[in-house]
């Protein structure tokens, strides 16, 4: 099928890979010029495991094309997603939907009869059908399906879920719609749930999916919380609660908090959206304060271990807002960098691939080394913020060699403290 893919950020451009891997044509477009002139010289422009190989395969063999030309990429498709940024509101925080509009808008003109666009971003509920109305303005001869098909792949794993979904949800009403996205998703039929439900309940469906795993790690982050009060292990807490099949042993490692593109911006789009509703939801205004606050009162931690020392030297080790990407939007590292700079701080990071998107946001405000180890050089404390797996089992005679201090402050539970060598302090959290 001839598919165009709107948007070739951090869910268009898998999307568009993994498609074209299942041996559809596809166009992927985006308005980044910048980005259009690396994707058509067969390169990456953001950082996924697995994505640069399918990419370059792909690209060779022609399957996927990518263009800045809405016109030339529409005219003939079958399925056009949209997959644009719905970031918040810079006031209100509710979903901010000019992209997808502008979007909208573009395609309009040139869609062809017959054609569904498939709307993948995170959208409220009912912008299905503005995003319906507003092409029928545009374009009052066209004759289109506008469905809901949510996004649920990770960060870090977008390739691997994108060939592996835990359910497909598509929202629509029409069994015509139905015949061709089943025609689509022809490789996911006898592995995976395809759902279809009403394009508000698939709208629906992503908000309340996000919302309870941010919620599950809001409440894993008070059970440590409580742990470390009550002389608990929150370690043993969550293995023990994991081991329930209705729990499930998946989030409940407590942390620095939820961050990252999607669950902050979810969450609170919930509840603007349950505001305009007149529902209370009244939890999800709470995990997200607490959630808030939690990343001050990690640095507040850094900071008291290193309390007795003037300007102390902290080095930290991950930036990214968690494993296997190089997104730093909305990280919880950069939040607590940020924190501890209002200090007389002097901050050393390390991120194995987010380095780039780290200076963007924070300048030349941190030094930055160009290894884990160099970080630690005269360092008083180590702060870890991401869970990277290379930080799991460190040389740790060389970082009592490189140190000063001898603390660490190990916001992602990842070091086995009983193998640290004698002298440091560990701080986890949650024991
Ligand atoms: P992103 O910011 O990485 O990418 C969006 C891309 O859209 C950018 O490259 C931008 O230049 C392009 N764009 C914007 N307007 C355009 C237009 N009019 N024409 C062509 N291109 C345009 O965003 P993302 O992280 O991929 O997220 C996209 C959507 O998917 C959001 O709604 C997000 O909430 C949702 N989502 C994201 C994830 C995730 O893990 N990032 C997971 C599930 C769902």
């Amino acid at each position: 099928m001839k598919v165009v893919i709107i948007g070739t950020g951090y869910v268009g451009l898998p999307t568009g890979v993994g498609l074209a891997e299942l041996g559809h044509d596809v166009i992927c477009v985006d308005k980044d010029e910048n980005k259009i002139n690396i994707l058509q010289s067969g390169k990456v422009i953001l950082y996924e495991d697995g994505l640069e190989d399918l990419l370059v395969k792909n690209f060779n063999s022609g399957k996927i094309k990518f263009t800045s030309s809405m016109h030339n990429a529409v005219s003939d498709a079958d399925v056009v997603f949209l997959a644009v940024g719905t970031p918040p509101h810079p006031v209100t925080k509710e979903a901010d939907l000019q992209y997808i509009f502008a979007a909208a808008e573009e395609l309009a003109p040139w869609v062809k009869n017959g054609a569904i666009v498939a709307v993948k971003s995170t959208v409220p509920v009912g912008t299905g059908d503005k995003v319906e109305s507003l092409i029928k303005e545009v374009n009052p001869a066209s004759n289109i399906d506008v469905i809901s098909v949510p996004e649920f792949l990770r960060e870090g794993y977008a390739v691997r879920d994108f060939f592996n979904p835990d359910r497909i949800i598509i929202g629509t009403d029409s069994p015509r719609v139905k015949k061709i996205m089943a025609e689509l998703y022809v490789f996911f039929a006898d592995k995976t749930e395809i759902l279809y439900v009403k394009r508000r309940s698939a709208e629906t469906i992503k908000y309340a999916s996000n919302a309870f795993l941010a919620t599950k790690i809001h409440y894993i982050n008070e059970m440590a919380d409580f742990c470390e009060q009550s002389g608990a292990d929150i370690r043993d807490v969550a293995k023990g609660m994991g081991l329930d099949k209705r729990i499930g042993n998946k989030f409940l490692n407590p942390g620095p908090g939820f961050g990252g593109s999607c669950f902050p911006k979810d969450t609170m789009a919930m509840a603007y959206m349950a505001r305009q509703f007149n529902v209370n939801l009244s939890l999800i205004e709470d995990v997200i304060r607490g959630n808030q606050e939690r990343k001050k009162r990690m640095a507040q931690k850094i900071l008291k271990s290193v309390e007795n020392i003037k300007s102390p030297k902290i080095a930290v080790w991950g930036l990214a807002f968690k494993e296997g990407t190089d997104d730093c939007r909305e990280s919880p590292a950069m939040e607590i960098v940020q924190e501890l700079l209002k200090s007389n701080a002097n901050i050393v990071a390390y991120d194995p691939k987010a380095m780039d998107n780290a200076k963007r946001i924070l300048g030349d405000k941190i030094e930055y080394a160009s290894d884990m180890y160099s970080a630690l050089q005269d360092a008083d404390v180590l702060a870890i913020l991401t869970e990277w797996p290379v930080f799991r089992t460190p040389d740790f005679d060389k970082m009592a060699r490189l140190m000063k201090g001898k603390s660490i402050v190990d916001c992602r539970n990842m070091l086995d403290d009983k193998r640290l060598v004698p002298g440091f302090v560990y701080y986890g959290i949650g024991f």
